[in-house]
């Protein structure tokens, strides 16, 4: 019977490990990750854990003895240090070789860091890991300044959370606006609006060049107009790197990410790639993307584990993703990039209401704030390529689920 190894504990590689036995799969199913935790989530990481309202159990995904009963034989605190083609076989840490007849990397991907000299004093983080987030949350205390390099998701849910304790917070973003590379304008003078009511200094358009240092912490962050920002804590939340290395160093095609095909597959018949770390083809999209997100790893999981038992995957769903920050849930779906034309159903004054983003007609993208049960239908509409007529998008009294087909 086949062999799969996996190589990545996170949310991707959870997932495939228990796709694989869900699908069929009988051979040994081998699940390596170097984290000292079994496989947990991340997102409460920015979010309820690093308030403190979420004890460490709730993070994992499922409990340790899971794994067992489904016959999966997870391997914790463990580096997978190489992977030798040739001979079909990943060496450990430890020196240990495995052998495997599929191979599925989900490395997913480390947090950027600043290259300019202060960026690894002791108060300087980024949020990536459980650890990295306990560490956070240990330097919010009430009164202290916490500068934000960054203002993207990671970075506004910390500034949410550090306000909650009363923590004084700037956010210092280098684009015009937060959000830039994933909304339209509106909605990010909407988060940067909610931000500065709540008492955040938002500053956009700001370039972080240096860093003034005293002992081992950084105590200002230096602009490049040369203002300072005083800081007794920095959280650094500037985008991940794809983990590729392993990918690199077996040859495999690697660009944004290890390259694969609709099936997850890489140019190794052999080896798939899923999650953070993946750059693919996706079925929904028609184009090659590197997505970030639960969703996408999970469903990357069980595409990987159709292909290797030779079963037709479920079709792509368009990607989805979600924020939380101070009282608005926020949620979106699809892909806006490239949109001609944005609707507003609901007044964000409201603090309830979604942007619709269209292309040619087509519905291609929705963000939705405090509208959970309508973002539902929205996700539908969009996975069905719909032409809405925008008139009707903006018309609160018909309900979205009716547009459905
Ligand atoms: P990961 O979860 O990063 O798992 C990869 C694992 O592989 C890691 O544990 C790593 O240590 C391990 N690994 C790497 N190399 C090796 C090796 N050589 N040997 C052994 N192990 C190795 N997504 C959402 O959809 N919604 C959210 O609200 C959201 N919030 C987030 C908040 C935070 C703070 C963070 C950090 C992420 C958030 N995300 C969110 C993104 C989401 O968590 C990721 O997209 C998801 O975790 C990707 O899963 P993955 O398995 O690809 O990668």
């Amino acid at each position: 019977k086949p062999t799969t190894v996996i190589v990545g504990g996170g949310q991707a590689g959870s997932e495939a490990a228990s796709a694989l036995r869900q699908a069929g799969f009988e051979g040994r199913v081998i699940l390596i990750g170097e984290e000292p935790y079994p496989p947990y989530r991340r997102p409460p990481l920015s979010k309820a854990f690093l308030s403190g309202d979420a004890a460490a159990e709730t993070l994992l995904i499922k409990p340790l003895s899971a794994y067992e009963k489904a016959g999966i034989e997870y391997i914790g605190g463990m580096r997978v240090v190489n992977v030798e083609r040739e001979l079909k076989r990943v060496e450990l840490q430890d020196g240990r070789e495995l052998d495997y007849d599929f191979l599925i990397l989900a490395t997913g991907g480390s947090a950027r860091k600043l290259s300019f000299p202060g960026a690894d004093k002791s108060n300087v983080h980024s949020l990536r890991t459980a650890d990295d987030s306990i560490a956070i949350r240990g330097e919010f205390v009430e009164g202290r300044k916490l500068v934000v390099i960054g203002g993207g998701y990671i970075g506004l849910e910390v500034a949410a959370h550090a306000i909650k304790n009363k923590v004084a917070v700037t956010v210092l973003e280098a684009a015009p606006r937060v959000l830039a590379r994933v909304t339209a304008p509106d909605m990010s003078s909407f988060y940067e609006k909610v931000h500065r009511e709540a008492g955040a200094d938002v500053r956009t358009g700001v370039v972080v060049q240096a860093f003034d240092t005293e002992g081992d912490k950084v105590t200002a962050v230096v602009l490049d107009d040369g203002s300072r920002v005083e800081a007794d804590l920095v959280v650094v939340g500037v985008g991940i790197s794809p983990a590729v290395s392993l990918a690199l160093d077996a040859g495999l095609e690697v660009s944004n990410g290890i390259v694969t095909d609709g099936n997850c597959r890489t140019d190794d018949p052999s080896i798939f790639a899923i999650g953070d770390c993946a750059n693919s083809l996706n079925g929904f999209l028609e184009t090659r993307v590197r997505i970030e997100s639960v969703p996408n790893a999970m469903e990357q999981g069980r595409i990987a584990a159709a292909a290797i038992v030779g079963k037709t995957p479920a079709p792509q769903l368009p990607p989805w993703f979600w924020s939380d920050q101070y009282d608005l849930k926020l949620q979106m779906v699809g892909l806006s990039q490239g949109y001609d034309h944005v609707v507003l159903r609901g007044n964000p004054d409201t603090r309830s209401f979604m942007a619709f983003y269209l292309r040619e007609g087509q519905l291609i993208a929705i963000d939705s704030v405090n509208r959970a049960p309508e973002f539902m239908a929205g996700k539908k509409l969009v996975a069905e390529r719909c032409k809405p007529d925008p008139a009707v998008l903006a018309d609160e009294s018909v309900p979205l689920k009716s547009l459905l087909e």
